[in-house]
């Protein structure tokens, strides 16, 4: 079998390279292991209304959020907008939405087809072999994309890349749930609630919430489902408020917390999503740029098939990537190594600190949004509060 590009991963960053590559008319398959697009939930969902509009991610697919509130063991926040900005997904329909995209502009799609080993030419990856409903397949491409996730398959498989040594993980029930306000979330901070991470509540609609724990790796060696069902049982603030809650799914991930260490451009090889750690370490949110880096990596791997998919035709990828997120991430994972050391009684009072900015403000902080610009607004409009530390700490003085 062969192809111009392989995109391994049916994620949203696979979805979205196997749209762009074949919309360039590279000749283009993409293999999932699962036995559909969206098969088993491995996040939470939450994203943001601009960067979906961006996207082009039809409305229907997301339920709109207008209130964050933060509780942490004796305190609480809640910042109200006027507008929605905040959206939690319903991540199967997206995920099958970017499907039928790649599709329709000509990818091949194979569910139940794990990729096992990679196809090497001296230095240069040369394709994949795969276990499929056809039985095993050799597929020769000019490109693979890795976009396999946590797992990075390709990239470890040919010995490219080592384990993830500082990763989140996170279990979450979906439950049905009559009292739920759809309009707002809420993350849970303090030990009760995660050791090291946050626990969190995410309306999808208003009798169906997503209710999760994360824990962060290797700060910490406690279950989040653990501690997820001791929070359920004992009804912990803010899960008292709500009326019976009738779990319907348990989702279970990982996600890699590393920053952008990786290289994430090889002869014959693009890395992507998850599987390159591109995420925003304050929350743990990264479908945004799964998405968006899926395209991109799409398009500069069908442009680059003319020169042979080598490493120095893939450089645009890495350098642009990088460009518009890695300052961000690199600031945001100083602010995150601060959050993770905080005791209760420290987040009692940053949640205190908190009530002074804005909505926008708070916002442009938890998407790491940190433009020299607006932090120094933050800075000049707070100066006798936390934001001045933070400016410092967000530029790594
Ligand atoms: C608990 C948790 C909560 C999260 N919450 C949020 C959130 O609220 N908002 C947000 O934006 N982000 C969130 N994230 C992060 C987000 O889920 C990821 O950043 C995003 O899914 C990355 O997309 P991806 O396509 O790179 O990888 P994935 O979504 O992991 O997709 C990878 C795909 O590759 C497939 N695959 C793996 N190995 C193989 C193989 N060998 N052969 C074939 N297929 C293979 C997998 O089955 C999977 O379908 C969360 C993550 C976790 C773990």
């Amino acid at each position: 079998m062969q192809y111009d590009i392989v995109v391994v991963g049916g994620g949203p960053a696979g979805l979205s390279a196997a749209y762009s590559a074949s919309k360039l008319q590279a000749t283009t398959i993409l293999l999932e292991k699962d036995d559909a697009v969206g098969q088993f939930v491995r996040t939470s969902g939450v994203s943001w209304i601009d960067s979906m509009k961006t996207l082009g991610i039809p409305e229907k697919y997301y339920n709109p959020i207008k209130n964050y509130r933060i509780i942490s063991p004796t305190n609480e926040v809640t910042f109200s907008g006027e507008v929605a900005r905040s959206c939690v997904l319903d991540v199967r329909a997206t995920y099958q939405y970017l499907a039928s995209l790649a599709v329709n502009s000509g990818s091949d799609i194979m569910v139940r087809s794990r990729v096992n080993d990679v196809i090497s030419n001296s230095s240069r990856i040369a394709g994949v072999k795969a276990r499929t409903p056809k039985g095993d397949l050799e597929i020769r491409s000019k490109l693979v994309i890795d976009a396999s996730g946590f797992s990075s398959t390709v990239a470890r498989r040919a010995e490219l890349v080592p384990e993830w040594k500082r990763y989140g993980i996170g279990a979450e029930y979906e439950c049905f749930c009559s009292e739920v306000d759809p309009q707002t979330w809420t993350l849970m901070v303090g030990s009760i609630y995660s050791e090291a991470g946050y626990a969190w509540l995410f309306p999808i609609s208003k009798d169906r919430v997503r209710i999760g724990v994360g824990v962060g790796r290797p700060e910490s060696r406690s279950d989040p489902l653990k501690i997820l069902n001791e929070l359920i049982e004992k009804r912990v603030k803010p899960l008292n408020e709500l009326s019976k809650l009738q779990p319907i799914e348990l989702h279970y991930g990982l996600i890699p917390n590393e920053g952008c260490v990786r290289t994430t451009t090889h002869d014959g090889l693009l890395l992507v999503g998850d599987s390159a750690g591109q995420s925003n370490p304050l929350i743990l949110e990264g479908i945004r740029f799964a998405i968006e880096f899926g395209r991109l990596a799409g398009e500069v791997g069908a442009n680059s098939l003319s020169s042979g998919a080598s490493k120095e035709s893939l450089i645009n990828y890495e350098t642009t990537w990088r460009k518009m997120i890695e300052s961000r991430v690199n600031s945001a994972q100083r602010v995150q190594s601060r959050w993770l050391a905080l005791t209760d009684e420290q987040w009692d009072k940053e949640i205190k600190i908190l009530k002074s900015i804005s909505e926008d403000e708070f916002l442009d902080f938890i998407r790491a949004d940190f433009t020299t610009s607006k932090m120094l607004r933050l800075s000049l409009h707070h100066p006798q509060l936390m934001a001045r530390k933070l400016f410092d700490m967000v530029l790594g003085r």
